[in-house]
């Protein structure tokens, strides 16, 4: 079984004393109206790491004004996109001044590896997806329309205005400058509600904001639960989009909210069940490494895990072979831990509703072939989990665990593959290993989802959109595509000199 590694975290990293905890409003941090504050715990033993300050429906209120003042009057929308573009690269550099203290955050609150969190989420995630969206804010720009009936015509791109962003815990930093750095970039002002299980990077983030010269009010940074701060999101009269990432149950709330309120429009980044799929011609050693890779990396807590591995026939044994050998070398345990790959799930909620999957799996008759377990007595973990036997109606093949948990199943054709891919009501990403070309193309053109990984799993950069269809939500995360939806475009027409119109 994965061994919990025994390392004492504090030998690694230096765990750092948590300094903003108060809801960053206007340029300032401060206190909620109510004076309530919530814990936010150590996922490694389930102990408190710091009280952070509870939004509520009155501090959303507060940040709202703020946001609308900046929006309306303020200099963030009407300052060149150069300039905007100048203060975002800062934010950008100074993300890279304080890698170590902000990985440190995102391991502690979410038990997210910290070497990943070092060389992954926050220089790629955070620091170049700024850099990547401030060198594009000079180049937002409407088109000249051809001239008909007498008229001229061009359009002007416009920010859409207050812009409402609302995050899961998953990936903090990540959904962060995900949403904000292109909200930014088009000049709108934002008022953000990271998840109540990870606030610590985000009101990192509003302190280095400031430091860079972001305007106040710009960036609002309210932490606070789902059905108070952030229903008072989706449903505020005047924030003009509301961008969420999160299940797809809340996503219909959000978009229910949005729809009763002012029809503001609605961005929506939803839950997966993606498939991998592992055809005849793989190498089988590389495709059991990305299978793993697809459904451990952030210990199953990411929405695109490949959580559905469907592998040929021709390779079946030889591939969950390599699968039970290799996940048994997956080291679980202190994710402060250099040699750990996968460190406890994000609280005991999570914790017990993927042990209950795995309970469910059980009773549904798959075969338990690795895991299943919880590892070591304190804290959050689980052991990578396989399920074989299992049947493409069962629960665990349907449902979005969100936790270490893989269902292996076999199939003949390409066409079975398709077939199997696409028997969810998810359509987020999807993996093909194959060395054919023309069964790469072929399935990546059948398969009904967002982003395919041929050869490859989890490969994001900037430029590349990201999002999801069916019920894996709408809208685009990153490249030009998620830009252009914190944008209007209005058109300006005036007649010509002499024009039947004058
Ligand atoms: P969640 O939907 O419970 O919570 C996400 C956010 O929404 C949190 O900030 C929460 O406080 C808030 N929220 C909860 N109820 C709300 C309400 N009624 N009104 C307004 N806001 C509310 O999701 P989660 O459990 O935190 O995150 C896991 C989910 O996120 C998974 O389904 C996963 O697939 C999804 N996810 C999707 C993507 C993607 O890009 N598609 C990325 C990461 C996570």
């Amino acid at each position: 079984m994965a061994s919990l590694s025994n390392g004492q975290p504090e030998s690694f990293v230096k765990i750092p004393t948590i300094k903003f905890t108060k809801l960053f409003i206007n340029g300032e941090f401060v206190d909620s109206i109510s004076g309530k504050t919530f814990e936010t715990i150590d996922p490694r033993n389930g102990e408190i790491i710091a009280r952070i300050a509870e939004g509520d429906k009155e501090d959303i209120d507060l940040a709202v004004k703020a946001a609308r003042e900046a929006f309306d009057h303020g200099p963030w929308p009407r300052m060149s996109g150069a300039a905007r573009g100048k203060i975002m690269m800062k934010l950008a550099d100074l993300i890279d001044q304080n890698v170590e203290e902000l990985a440190a955050l995102d391991a502690i609150d979410g038990g997210k590896v910290y070497t990943l969190c070092k060389t992954l989420d926050i220089p790629y995630g955070a620091a170049n997806t700024l850099r990547y969206y401030a060198g594009a804010a000079d180049k937002i720009h409407g088109d000249v329309l051809k001239m008909s009936r007498e008229l001229h015509a061009y359009t002007l791109r416009e920010p859409i205005g207050v812009v409402g962003h609302i995050i899961p815990w998953n990936a903090p930093t990540v959904m962060f400058f995900a949403k904000v750095s292109p909200a930014l970039a088009a000049g709108c002002t934002v008022i953000i509600k990271p998840a109540e299980q990870t606030p610590l990077s985000a009101l990192f983030y509003a302190h280095l904001a400031k430091l860079a010269g972001i305007p106040d009010g710009v960036l609002n940074v309210v932490p606070g639960f789902g059905p108070t701060a952030g229903a008072a999101i989706s449903s505020h009269m005047d924030i003009d989009m509301v961008s969420f990432t999160g299940s797809t149950d809340v996503g219909r709330e959000i978009m229910l909210a949005a729809a009763r309120s002012n029809l503001k429009p609605v961005s929506l980044e939803l839950g997966g069940k993606s498939p991998l799929l592992v055809f005849d011609d793989a190498d089988v050693d590389k495709a059991a490494d990305l299978a793993l890779f697809g459904i451990l990396f952030n210990k199953g807590e990411i929405c695109a895990a490949s959580s559905r591995v469907f592998v040929q026939e021709g390779i079946y044994e030889e591939f969950e072979k390599k699968l039970v050998e290799k996940s048994k070398a997956w080291l679980v345990g202190d994710p402060f831990d250099p040699n750990v790959r996968q460190g406890p799930q994000v609280d005991n909620k999570q914790f017990d509703k993927i042990l209950s999957y795995i309970e469910h799996g059980k009773r549904e008759g798959a075969t338990l072939l690795v895991g299943g377990k919880p590892v070591g007595n304190k804290g959050y973990y689980i052991e990578p989990t396989i399920f074989t036997n299992v049947k493409e109606e069962m629960i665990i093949a349907q449902d979005e665990i969100f936790g270490p948990v893989m269902a292996l199943m076999k199939f003949k054709t390409i066409e079975d593959a398709i077939k199997s891919a696409n028997n969810t009501k998810y359509g987020l990403a999807a993996g093909i290993v194959t060395q054919n070309l023309d069964i790469a193309n072929t399935v990546s053109r059948s398969i009904r989802a967002g982003i395919i990984w041929v050869n490859c799993y989890y490969g994001f950069d900037s430029d590349c959109p990201y999002g999801g269809y069916k019920m894996s939500g709408f809208g685009r995360e990153l490249g030009l595509e998620a830009l252009n939806s914190y944008l209007q475009v209005k058109s300006v027409v005036t007649p010509i000199y002499n024009s039947p119109w004058l």
